[in-house]
C-alpha cells in the first residue's frame, strides 16, 4: 500500500485549521505546527486554535453583502471555521457573531479527534521540504519572517499596514467634489473634496479631539514616516497636513476657480469603481470617532463606509508578485501561502484562503492538477484579486463585491445588483461542486469528527 502523502501547515489560526481539515477529509496526512503556548504572540492569549485575538465578529451573515455570500460559500464548502461558528453563534443582528472560547475549543477538538492530523506544538523556524502551506498570520515569528524574506525577496515582506478609509462611490455628494487630477496631469482620476479655512478648522480641531486607539510598543516602532497615521501627522501642526495629504496645491475648484484651502483626495479603489479610498487617510482613530471626524470633509456628510482605516503590525507577502491564483508560491509549487499572510484582511477571508489552499494542495497532491473555483464567486475572487491586484502598492484586502467580476447584463439598482451576483456565485459554485464534489469529499463522508 502507498504511503498517504503529508503535508506540513504551518500555524493553527484561522487559515491553518481550515487548510488541515480539508486536506484531512480527502485522507491527506497533515502536520499542522503551532507555536503556543511555547511561544506566544503579543495579542493572543491562549492556547487555543483559532483564537480571535479582538473583535468576535464575522460580520454580516446577509446576502446582500459580499462577507456573506462568502460565508454562504464557506458552508457549501464544508468548512470547519463557518460550521464551527454557526454552532457557537450569539445574538448579533445580521451578523454572525461567535463565543470566541467555545467557538475556538470546538475547532481546536474537532482538529484532535481526526487520526489524519497531528498537531505539533512548536514554533517552525524553517520552511520544510516537500508540500506545505505557510498560515502564520499578521504575527508571524520573526525567525520564520526572515526565511520568508528569504524565499519571497525582502521587498515583497511587509511589517506593517496602513489602511485608508474606503467609501461607497455613490455616497460621495458631487455636488460639494470634483474630479481632476493635480496640475490636470493624468486623467480626472481623483475625486477631490475641497475644504473652505473655516471647514478646515473645524476639520482639524475634530481630528485632534477625537479617540485613537493605544498604540502597543511592539507596533509603535513600526511607524516609518511614510505611513504615520494621519492624526500623528496632524499632531505635528495644522500645516503639516496642508503640505502633506491634504495639500491643495495642483488643484482649482472649478466652481469656484480657485485653489481651495485645504483638499482630501479620494482614488478608485476597485475594479467597478464602486469602492473609494481616502489618499494618505491611514488612522488609528476609533470607528465611532472616526466616522465622525471623515463626515466633515465637504462631499462626505452621507458618505458609507466599505471599511474605517488602520495602522496596525500585519506582517503579509505581496501576494500579486509571489502568489498565483490557486495560491501556490510561483517559484516552488508545492509551496502555498494562506491566511492573512497572503495577503487577504479578516478572520474570514483568512479562513476562506486556507479552505482553499487546502483543497488545491489536496488536488494537486491526489489528482495531479488544480481545477480552480470559478472567478465569479466570492471565494474565486478573494484568491484571483489577491494574485491579481496593483502590485506595487498592495494592501490586504477584505471581500467585496467590487472584486467580484461584473454581471454580463447590467443591474442599475445596487440591492438587486447584489441579489444578482450573490445568486450567480452561488450557482457556479454549485456547479463546480457537482463537478469535483467527489474528489474533494464533500459527499464521502470522510469526516469522522463531529459536525
Ligand atoms: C491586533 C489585531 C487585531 C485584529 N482584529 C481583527 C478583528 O477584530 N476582526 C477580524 O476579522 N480580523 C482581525 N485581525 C486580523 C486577524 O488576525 C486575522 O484576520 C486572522 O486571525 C488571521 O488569520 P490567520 O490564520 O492568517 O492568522 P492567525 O489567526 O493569527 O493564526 C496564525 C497562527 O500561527 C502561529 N504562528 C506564527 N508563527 C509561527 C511559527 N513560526 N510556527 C508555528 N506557529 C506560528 C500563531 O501563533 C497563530 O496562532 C486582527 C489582527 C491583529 C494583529
Amino acid at each position: 500500500m502507498s504511503t498517504p502523502p503529508l503535508v506540513t501547515v504551518i500555524g493553527g489560526g484561522m487559515a491553518g485549521c481550515e487548510a488541515a481539515w480539508q486536506l484531512a477529509k480527502r485522507s491527506v496526512h497533515v502536520r499542522l505546527y503551532e507555536m503556543r503556548p511555547v511561544k506566544s504572540t503579543p495579542v493572543h492569549k491562549t492556547d487555543a486554535l483559532a483564537e480571535m485575538v479582538c473583535s468576535n465578529s464575522l460580520r454580516s451573515d446577509g446576502l446582500d453583502n459580499a462577507v456573506g455570500v462568502l460565508h454562504e460559500e464557506m458552508r457549501r464548502l464544508d468548512s470547519l471555521f463557518l460550521s464551527s461558528a454557526d454552532h457557537n453563534r450569539v445574538p448579533a443582528g445580521k451578523a454572525l457573531a461567535v463565543d470566541r472560547h467555545r467557538f475556538a475549543r470546538e475547532i481546536t477538538e474537532r482538529l484532535e479527534a481526526l487520526d489524519e492530523v497531528e498537531i505539533v506544538r512548536q514554533e517552525l523556524t524553517e520552511i520544510p521540504a516537500g508540500p506545505c502551506i505557510i498560515a502564520t498570520g499578521p504575527l508571524t515569528s520573526e525567525t520564520l519572517s526572515r526565511q520568508i524574506r528569504e524565499l519571497t525577496g525582502s521587498e515583497h515582506l511587509y511589517f506593517y499596514d496602513a489602511i485608508s478609509p474606503i467609501v461607497l462611490a455613490d455616497t460621495i455628494d458631487t455636488e460639494k467634489t470634483f474630479a481632476a487630477s493635480r496640475y490636470d496631469k493624468g486623467g480626472a482620476d481623483y475625486i477631490n473634496c475641497p475644504f473652505t479655512r473655516e471647514e478646515f478648522e473645524r476639520f482639524y480641531t475634530a481630528l485632534m479631539g477625537a479617540d485613537t486607539l493605544e498604540l502597543p510598543d511592539f507596533e509603535r516602532k513600526l511607524f516609518f514616516e511614510g505611513c504615520l497615521p494621519i492624526e500623528e501627522i496632524g499632531r505635528r501642526g495644522a500645516e503639516t497636513l496642508l503640505y502633506g495629504p491634504m495639500k491643495p496645491v495642483g488643484l482649482t475648484d472649478p466652481r469656484s476657480g480657485e485653489r481651495p484651502h485645504a483638499v482630501a483626495q479620494l482614488r478608485q479603489d476597485d475594479i467597478a469603481a464602486e469602492h473609494y479610498s481616502l489618499v494618505g487617510f491611514q488612522t488609528r482613530l476609533k470607528w465611532g470617532p472616526q466616522e465622525e471626524v471623515l463626515r466633515l470633509i465637504p462631499g462626505l456628510e452621507n458618505a458609507e463606509f466599505v471599511r474605517f482605516g488602520t495602522v496596525h503590525r500585519n506582517t503579509y507577502i505581496n501576494a500579486p508578485r509571489v502568489l498565483s491564483e490557486t495560491l501556490q508560491t510561483r517559484r516552488r509549487g508545492d509551496l502555498y501561502f494562506a491566511g492573512q499572510i497572503a495577503g487577504t484582511e479578516g478572520y474570514v477571508e483568512s479562513a476562506a484562503g486556507g479552505l482553499l489552499a487546502g483543497i488545491y494542495c489536496g488536488m494537486a497532491l491526489l489528482d495531479g492538477g488544480i481545477r480552480p473555483v470559478p472567478r465569479t464567486t466570492a471565494i474565486g475572487s478573494l484568491a484571483f484579486y489577491i494574485s491579481h491586484a496593483r502590485a506595487i502598492d498592495y494592501q490586504p484586502t477584505n471581500i467585496t463585491f467590487g472584486i467580484i467580476p461584473a454581471l454580463e447584463e447590467p443591474v442599475r439598482k445596487k440591492q438587486e445588483r447584489r441579489e444578482a451576483l450573490a445568486a450567480r456565485a452561488l450557482r457556479d459554485l454549485d456547479s463546480w461542486i457537482e463537478t469535483n464534489g467527489d474528489k474533494l469529499g464533500l459527499h464521502t463522508g470522510a469526516r469522522r469528527a463531529t459536525g
